[in-house]
């Protein structure tokens, strides 16, 4: 195998070939950082410690607070206001001396003085809603916001505390040190909300017809701040789209409403004898035993006869929880109410449906089934749902919470529904009750990070509309072969990563500043997580990998650092270099094909070569046998120093070379008639793996991917060279749109002549 040092080391002496590897050199370009693209990300990242250690896993010293709660709430039905009284309980885990507390007050971002609406940037819409109008420019602003009308120790005694917006500073009557528990109530009220003219996640929905409300209720009590190793007290100001950041605890709490209202929320419903009639207990028992339907616990016709009338009587429903990071409920005398029981592992956990009439036949037929299949779906691709129960509420909105959470999709008053409304409403409940593996139990701090819950969470909820639509086939409408997913597919990101530059933010921005806020929290890392998975690691090392980082994090608090670092750890796989440019950068992917070079081989030296062998006054017959190339339709190539005949050149040069082989070694050689040189470019910013589609002239095709590292050297542009048995007609890079690229234009040789999606889009825009 002597021969191939002679071609390496002949055609770099001679720099005759472009078949030589070499290194082109990017053009520098006006504000270029020279940043290396694959420099590891040890600037952006934390350094490791005793509490989160560079394997992305929790260290020897990792801590996290806990806050307990006893509560009683009770709801003014009347006069939609709340009235609440709790015990909090503070456990200090850290190392640290706690000289105060911080208590969120998220409801104040609907107090009279909130600051949030001075913030919005707005201007009179061309057509709004008179109920809009009519809440914006002609009534006084509601006060929403918390009234607090004591803080005291257990003993009575007032705590000195000072409000600051949506937070609560508490004063300890003696600094906490590790270890140690401190109890204090607070007692509040507020006016409820109607989330539906007034926003929220939390509220009430009017219902005109018999006077009656829906409560979906949430942050409707003051929560405890997380303090922890990398934040100190995260209390960072509510604004109202920033979500929440909750320490971990254990709720004790008991609910007064109407007597006919039907309620559920986070934790163990304690007193259900008390609570529910014998026909209720018989149904539950039947639904604890249904495993591929649900069970009516009340039915609509008994919901629709409660509707009709108010109880003046009240009931006390109690529920708790352990180990949840929020609580939330609902209540109404509107509802429905139906279960079944659902495997994971080896427990059962119950799937349930609250809604009213408004949202049949929808609801009845498809929300609890969502449910059942998303803790399928999710404990497969982390762990074992660990909660006994998940709740799906129908309301005008998406939102979660431990165990319970709020979900759109309301077919009209005649009950007709369009394929947009139920693949609509399927997907919400997938999304929320997703939420409860991320951020409910693998605790990331949203209030920081969106994208480490709607990120993760959507990228989850795209396998699990997938397998949904397998396991329940009857719900996909008859044009649909699979779910029609509206994230998680590359190519449905390219709009936002291909649009205006000003209006975009890098996935690493805190969510209450980021534009395109569904974008970029919600699409672009679910994208990413996806790639990843289908495209860069593959099913197995990922879903490994995966599967690690939320047993790690299950009921801990990771950040962005802990993420990265287990999916590298868990892997072998480097992706720093797509870290940097998919979650910390707005680049976007932009490969294409510059050009492409035909060859043929000849033993006959060209006259370039001659010319520089002559200048450096050496002959030919002084080198080792040497191998030339001549391109396709140059100079060499016309003057007739190729015969044209590429087999016949071919079969020359290698007699030319055979010499050099064993008659063994001859036989195991490949008889390649086809030499190119492909230049592919590189225009958008992101590094990827660069796939390609070769089809020959017999019509096979061959897809080969080279490694994102591909791009190390050189950002802008990369050679290959080919030799190949058959003649190639056709390449394609990307050929199944699994990168993103913005531009496809450039995606073909020889060039396809049609408009790319992403001009498409371009020439839309400018309509
Ligand atoms: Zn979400």
């Amino acid at each position: 195998m002597k021969i191939f040092k002679y071609f390496s080391f002949a055609l770099l002496f001679v720099c005759a070939s472009t078949f030589a590897q070499e290194e082109i050199k990017p053009e520098r370009k006006p504000g270029h950082t020279n940043q290396n693209k694959f420099k590891q990300l040890y600037d952006e990242f934390a350094t490791p410690n005793m509490f989160r250690t560079g394997s992305g896993a929790p260290g020897p010293a990792y801590y996290q607070q806990q806050a307990d709660y006893k509560m009683d709430i009770e709801i003014d039905d009347e006069n939609a206001r709340l009235f609440g009284n709790e015990t909090i309980t503070y456990t200090n885990n850290s190392p640290d001396e706690l000289k105060y507390l911080w208590v969120q007050l998220d409801q104040n971002m609907r107090a009279e003085d909130s600051k949030t609406p001075l913030i919005s940037n707005d201007r009179p819409q061309e057509a709004t809603y008179a109920s809009s109008f009519t809440n914006k420019y002609l009534k006084q602003a509601l006060d929403r916001g918390f009234n607090i009308e004591h803080v005291k120790d257990v003993n009575g005694k007032d705590l000195p505390h000072m409000i600051n917006r949506t937070m609560m500073r508490v004063e300890l009557p003696k600094p906490m040190k590790t270890g140690d528990k401190f109890s204090f109530k607070i007692k509040w009220n507020y006016n409820i909300n109607n989330h539906v003219t007034e926003g929220g996640r939390s509220g009430y929905e009017y219902f005109e017809e018999n006077d009656n409300r829906i409560y979906v209720m949430a942050q409707f009590y003051p929560r405890m701040a997380v303090y922890n190793d990398v934040e100190g007290w995260q209390n960072s100001q509510f604004w109202g789209r920033d979500e929440f950041a909750l320490p971990f605890g254990d709720f004790d709490v008991n609910i007064t409403v109407p007597a006919d209202h039907i309620l559920d929320g986070t934790g163990y419903l304690v007193n259900r004898e008390e609570v529910f009639t014998k026909d209720m207990m018989k149904r539950f028992k039947q639904a604890q035993k249904s495993y591929d339907k649900p069970v009516m616990i009340v039915t609509q016709d008994e919901a629709e006869q409660t509707e009709k009338t108010k109880s003046k009587d009240k009931k006390t429903w109690k529920l708790s929880a352990q180990m949840v990071r929020d609580f939330g409920f609902a209540t109404s005398r509107k509802f429905i109410w139906d279960m079944m029981a659902v495997k994971i592992g080896d427990k059962d956990v119950m799937a349930v449906s609250l809604y009213s009439k408004e949202g049949n036949p929808l609801w009845e037929q498809w929300s609890t089934r969502a449910v059942a299949s998303t803790l399928k779906s999710y404990s497969r691709m982390t762990f074992d749902y660990p909660y006994h129960k998940a709740i799906s509420v129908h309301a005008p909105m998406g939102m979660e919470y431990p165990m319970i959470c709020y979900n759109f999709g309301r077919p009209d008053k005649d009950g007709n529904y369009s394929d947009r409304t139920k693949y609509g409403m399927i997907s919400v409940i997938i999304h929320e009750v997703g939420h409860n593996f991320f951020p409910m139990i693998v605790n990331s701090d949203e209030r920081q990070w969106t994208w480490m819950d709607e990120g993760l969470n959507t990228f989850v909820q795209y396998v699990a509309e997938q397998d949904f639509a397998e396991w329940n086939p009857t719900a996909l409408s008859p044009n649909d072969k699979q779910y029609p997913s509206r994230r998680g597919p590359a190519k449905n990101i390219v709009r936002y990563m291909g649009g205006e530059q000003d209006f975009i933010a890098p996935i690493m921005t805190k969510g209450l500043n980021t534009y395109q806020f569904g974008n970029n929290a919600y699409g672009k890392p679910a994208t990413g997580l996806n790639i990843l998975r289908e495209t860069i690691m593959g099913r197995d090392l990922f879903d490994y990998a995966f599967r690690e980082y939320s047993n790690r994090w299950m009921f801990k608090h990771p950040t962005p650092e802990d993420f990265f670092r287990t999916m590298e750890d868990a892997s072998a796989v480097d992706l720093d270099w797509f870290w940097r440019g998919w979650f910390y950068t707005t680049d976007y992917t932009d490969i294409g094909i510059k050009e492409v070079k035909k060859y043929q081989v000849t033993s006959n030296p060209t006259a370039a070569v001659k010319k520089q062998l002559e200048a450096q006054g050496r002959s030919i017959d002084d080198l080792p046998p040497l191998v030339f190339f001549v391109e396709e339709g140059s100079e060499d190539y016309e003057a007739g120093m190729s015969s044209g005949n590429v087999s016949e050149n071919v079969k020359t040069v290698k007699e030319y070379v055979m010499d050099n082989f064993t008659p063994e070694e001859r036989k195991q050689l490949k008889s390649p008639n086809y030499f190119y040189n492909v230049t592919f470019n590189k225009p958008g910013g992101l590094v990827m793996p660069l796939i390609v589609e070769y089809t020959y002239a017999d019509g096979t095709k061959e897809k080969v991917t080279y490694p994102a590292q591909v791009w190390r050297l050189n950002d802008a542009e990369v050679s290959k060279s080919i030799a190949s048995e058959k003649e190639i007609v056709s390449i394609v890079v990307d050929p199944d749109l699994e990168t993103a690229d913005v531009d496809t234009t450039n995606n073909s040789w020889p060039k396809e002549v049609k408009d790319s999606e992403f001009d498409k889009f371009k020439n839309s825009v400018k309509d």
